[in-house]
């Protein structure tokens, strides 16, 4: 256990050396992490949601199920990154929330 504190290179956050891999805090790892599937899940969110207006729940449903794979997807992903089971959890709500805020903020899909 090292008690060096090091910056991250990617938020500047102050972190613990013992706790940094290539430099990277243990949050900017799992965002790096899972930012492929995170983009996947804001692509169907998105496309669910335009289903939605069109009333086509068939759709819907589907693409739900879709969904909740990437989800599950990003839930291992982060768990291999993050031993402790609540702090991997915490985690991937936050991935989750800023995959599905997403939708607002990138226009013209
Ligand atoms: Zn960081």
């Amino acid at each position: 256990m090292s008690g060096i504190l090091i910056f991250c290179r990617d938020c500047g956050k102050q972190v613990p050396s013992s706790e940094t891999r290539d430099g990277l805090c243990v949050e900017c790892r799992v965002r790096r992490s899972v930012a492929d599937l995170r983009d996947e899940h804001a692509r169907l969110w998105r496309k669910r949601e335009r289903y939605r207006t069109h009333n086509a729940n068939a759709n819907v449903e589907q693409i739900g199920r879709q969904i909740a794979r990437v989800e599950d997807r990003m839930g291992q992903r982060i768990k291999e990154l993050v031993s402790n089971e609540r702090q991997a959890t915490d985690y991937l709500r936050k991935e989750l929330e800023a995959a599905r805020g997403q939708r607002y903020t990138i226009k013209g899909v």
